[in-house]
């Protein structure tokens, strides 16, 4: 049993409010993949059920892709980058295209924020906030590299040659076929986070959604289609990451990987990947330590620590799933989370009153308790939740546990799930020491009014990003990614074109 004082379980569970007709048509349509520009069959006509996590009913099916439609997307992209309309567009053609698509999502954007709920359980609100918007100011943001992507001239001392004279210059030129595989937290911003820079730089892509939220990647595709994209520059590939996934890592037609998920998997595609010597970029898993000074703003803190981790159920990558909070404090803000977390309102995404959704899949829901169980076992604590409510649905109650270790699987362990770890720290050589001993470093956020402890301390923190005063906040032109095992590469910003392009040296006796 939980410590809760409020009993969330049952008041709660409203069902889940009926589908617009277009959302309805959508998901009826037949299986089918993108592949070169038309919607087909997987060859050996397998499909994968599509499940709504806040009831557990399946809602639909998908197309299977197979060995065989790895190979027709890999050859449709190959020709597509090698000839046709796509490598002869100019940069504001494909400027163009990009802005095009991002007005689409636009239009449909209501759609879109139903569809990303239904299939991933978030809230339609924070899907009409967040992803959505956020997916399109993706795309217009990349659509402006397109037309800034340079190179550089350079003056030589190449000898041997007495008098001779050399024009030498660097060239920018796109990769060639980019696979992008993205998973289930984020569906259509991961979508948007992959192609937006890949087309820009004037690569061509095939995109492989997880399998538990294809939804959103078909109806983005039925736009790219509509912005008048060459066939063959995007193809979608739905399937399961083992088979189609890992067909697409090994691919030797396939020039880069761009991957964001675990980091067990993305360990896996960078040695799968070393085979053909492709180039990879990898945005993984993270355990975000939060870190609160003893001046910080108590009821901030609170709001925003229950936000850093509560934010999409907690299955975030940046989550800050680690709090240390200093001692002086300590009391007053975990109790504040701990009621904070107790207050959320648990419900189906697409109902209006809901807070927080479920968890995408029942197997997250299974291991986001298990975790949960170990914790108890090695003798954690539970302040709030700490089970799933009653009612049908990958729920688990937002929760949060004290009395821990640092060497509990809960603190060492990515838990992708409303699952807080709060421990108490004295010395700044102690919460240094706590918030870098970790395998992961992908965010961290300093909670202060004191801006030179603020400046001594982010030199120290081990993680791609850091944040004073907020957590979780990302811009397109805020580079994103990760220290240690949390992967390499960074998204966004004028470094995401490195990551798309290669540099060509050209030296000219003239
Ligand atoms: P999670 O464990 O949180 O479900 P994953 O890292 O398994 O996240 O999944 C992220 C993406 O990676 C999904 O699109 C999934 O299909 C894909 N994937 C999973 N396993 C592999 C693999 N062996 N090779 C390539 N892609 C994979």
């Amino acid at each position: 049993m939980s410590s809760n004082p409020i009993d969330i379980s049952v008041a709660m569970m409203a069902p889940q409010p009926p589908l617009s007709n277009s959302v309805r048509d959508f998901i009826a349509r037949k299986p089918r993949l993108l592949i070169n520009g038309e919607w087909v069959g997987a060859r050996a006509g397998n499909t994968l059920a599509v499940f709504d996590p806040a009831t557990g009913r399946e809602i639909g099916r998908v197309a299977e892709a197979g060995a065989e439609d790895v190979e027709r997307a890999v050859a449709a992209a190959r020709a597509a980058f090698e000839s046709g309309p796509w490598p002869e567009m100019s940069p504001a053609g494909r400027e163009l295209m990009l802005w095009r698509l991002a007005d689409l999502i636009d239009r449909h954007a209501a759609e879109f924020s139903e569809i990303e709920s239904l299939d991933n359980g978030k809230t339609r609100f924070m899907a009409s906030v967040i992803d959505v918007p956020g997916a399109r100011d993706y795309f217009r943001y990349m659509a402006g590299w397109a037309t800034k992507i340079e190179g550089t001239t350079m003056q030589t001392s190449i000898g041997g040659i007495p008098g001779a004279k050399f024009h030498t210059y660097v060239a920018r030129e796109p990769v060639g076929v980019v696979a992008q595989i993205v998973p289930w937290n984020f569906p259509l911003a991961m979508a948007a986070w992959k192609l937006a820079p890949a087309l820009a730089a004037g690569c061509t892509c095939i995109l492989k959604p997880a399998e538990q939220t294809p939804l959103s990647a078909l109806r983005l595709g039925e736009l790219i289609i509509e912005a008048g994209f060459p066939p063959g520059v995007v193809n979608i590939l739905t399937g399961l990451g083992e088979t189609a996934g890992a067909a697409l890592v090994a691919h030797p037609g396939v020039d880069k990987i761009a991957f964001t998920g675990s980091t067990e998997v993305g360990k896996l595609i960078n040695k799968s990947a070393t085979d053909t010597l492709k180039r990879v970029s990898l945005e993984l898993g993270g355990k975000s330590p939060v870190i609160v000074l003893p001046d910080a703003d108590v009821d901030a803190v609170i709001g925003g620590a229950a936000m850093a981790i509560f934010f999409n159920s907690g299955q975030v990558c940046t989550a800050g799933s680690r709090l240390y909070v200093h001692s002086k404090i300590f009391d007053r803000v975990v109790e504040g989370l701990g009621a904070a977390a107790n207050g959320i309102r648990l419900g189906p995404g697409l109902d209006q009153a809901t807070q927080m959704g479920p968890l995408v899949s029942k197997e997250q829901q299974q291991r986001v308790l298990g975790y949960i169980e170990s914790g108890r076992k090695q003798g954690a604590s539970v302040l709030a939740g700490g089970e799933a409510p009653s009612h049908p649905g990958y729920f688990v109650k937002p929760t949060v546990l004290v009395n821990v270790r640092p060497e509990m699987r809960v603190v060492r362990e990515e838990i992708f799930g409303p699952v807080l770890v709060a421990q108490r720290f004295d010395e700044l050589d102690e919460v240094v020491k706590a918030a870098n001993d970790s395998p992961y470093g992908l965010g961290a956020s300093i909670w202060t009014n004191n801006l030179s402890a603020a400046q001594r301390l982010i030199p120290r923190i081990k993680a791609g990003t850091v944040w004073v005063n907020c957590h979780n906040m990302v811009d397109p032109n805020m580079p994103f990614g990760g220290f240690k095992q949390s992967g390499f590469g960074r998204e966004h910003g004028r470094v995401a074109m490195d990551m798309y392009t290669e540099l060509k040296s050209v030296c000219m006796l003239v």
